[in-house]
């Protein structure tokens, strides 16, 4: 490994461009992957042709717009179709090297097919993005996520190949993922914020102090939005004593498409791979930067199967001011899913906002869990929390305090906070919690 250490970017070229240079290199590869696309997916043919549009229409970078969105409705609908890969993939079936699938979590798993091309230049960006929040050689590295089908797996290849020691951590039961913590002292690991959390609470338990007892000095968290949550990641990182950075990933692109920098003000995205739009909700609209709205992005570079303007569900915002760390490209801040927002007093409650507030508070042990549902035909939220065992505050004392505090934050007050004791919610489960119950009959949903 040629590279210098002391060098703060992976690809120093690339990560600085000028933006101007940076959307020129943009443009040049839109318009081959729009070509590409149209002339080898048989799914695009059709559609651009509806739409009455061709790959020639692509002059600017704003052009885009004129073609038609896809979702994950669109893959669902055109996988197997035609061939095993499908109506949106572009290349035959000898040319890919890698599946990966969705977790399915919202319906059919849908696939995501790599070239041998395409997968090296994932692992170039993963590589990019370990170097980019300290990962170094000589560190020693547990990738502790989940190898099965899942996108965020192969992430560990560029950790092995910008040189650092990698340790194939998986899904081990905690004990086990503890022990190798202990034994071979490892400097970073990537996991899910709930479960970073869970697992140095579990460390406390048993004896190991994560501060004193084990080396970790950087954790990568990815999978919920935790890692973007100040009040969330500061609480990991007093626990560990470590630094925390938010990933964010896609597994129909990339297990990490986006990643912070020592900024942590929104997480740098790729844009050598990824055009990024945000769109308003409902109509679709383009929206300015800085707008807040569905992020949809087009991938510039992957030939298996091209994404353009696929409609991702995440809602967020997009921030091209130049970052404090020198990357120029743009940072992207995801305020939670499409399916996970709900609207109470119309006023749009993200998940994440609650957190937010709920890690904050002092007294309680930081679990909660949402409930939605309704009453009277309309959309209501209550909050179940945990009251610290040493918390001499009566239940109601502790009841009334969070709901004000929501009220404060959010806009709208929840409909009820319950009180539980110290362990009484049951949302501690491994590697990734379930922490929103919709109860709202699916009928009334427009
Ligand atoms: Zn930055």
């Amino acid at each position: 490994m040629s590279r210098d250490v002391n060098n703060k970017y992976w690809d120093e070229e690339l990560e600085t461009l000028p933006r101007e240079e940076l959307e020129k290199r943009q443009l040049e590869d839109l318009k081959e992957i729009v070509k590409f696309a149209y002339e080898n997916a048989p799914y695009y043919k059709r559609s651009f042709d509806e739409a009455d549009v061709k790959p020639e229409d692509i002059q600017t970078l704003e052009d885009i717009q004129k073609f038609p969105f896809i979702d994950k409705k669109t893959q669902r609908d055109t996988q197997g179709v035609g061939s095993f890969l499908g109506e949106l993939a572009a290349v035959p079936e000898e040319d890919v090297v890698f599946i990966s699938t969705s977790s399915g979590s919202t319906g059919v798993p849908t696939m995501s097919p790599f070239t041998k091309k395409d997968f090296d230049e994932f692992q170039d960006t993963e590589s990019r993005w370990f170097w980019q929040v300290g990962m170094r050689p000589n560190d020693r590295y547990v990738h502790a996520l989940n190898f099965s089908l899942y996108v965020g797996g192969p992430d560990v290849i560029g950790a092995q190949n910008l040189g650092a020691l990698s340790i194939w951590g998986g899904t081990l039961p905690s004990e086990r993922l503890l022990f190798v913590l202990k034994t071979y002292q490892p400097t970073v690991i990537w996991t899910s914020p709930s479960y970073a959390w869970q697992l140095g609470e579990k460390a406390l338990k048993s004896g190991i102090d994560p501060k004193k007892d084990l080396n970790i000095k950087k954790i990568i968290v990815a999978g919920e939005l935790g890692g973007s949550i100040d009040a969330t990641r500061k609480s990991i990182e007093d626990l560990w004593g470590a630094e925390v950075y938010d990933f964010y990933g896609l597994s129909d692109i990339f297990g990490a498409c986006a990643a912070m920098c020592e900024a942590k003000d929104g997480l740098h995205i790729a844009e050598n791979h990824i055009l990024v739009e945000t769109v308003d909700l409902h109509t679709g609209e383009v929206l300015k930067p800085g707008e807040v709205g569905e992020l949809v992005f087009t991938t510039l570079r992957k030939h298996a199967r091209p994404l353009i303007r696929f409609r991702t569900g995440d809602i967020g915002w997009i921030d091209n001011t130049p970052c404090s760390c020198g990357r120029t490209h743009g940072r992207i801040h995801i305020n939670g899913r499409k399916d996970d927002m709900f609207i109470v007093s119309a006023v749009n409650v993200f998940p994440s906002d609650i957190e937010a507030v709920i890690r904050e508070i002092s007294g309680i042990t930081g679990e909660y869990l949402i409930r939605v549902f309704e009453k009277d035909f309309t959309c209501k939220y209550s909050v179940e929390i945990e009251k610290n065992a040493d918390n001499p505050a009566s239940d109601k004392e502790v009841s009334e305090l969070v709901s004000a505090a929501l009220k404060g934050r959010i806009g709208v007050k929840p409909y009820k906070v319950v009180v539980h004791p110290d362990g009484g919610l049951d949302t501690r489960s491994e590697h990734k919690s379930k922490r929103i119950i919709d109860e709202r009959k699916l009928d009334y949903i427009i």
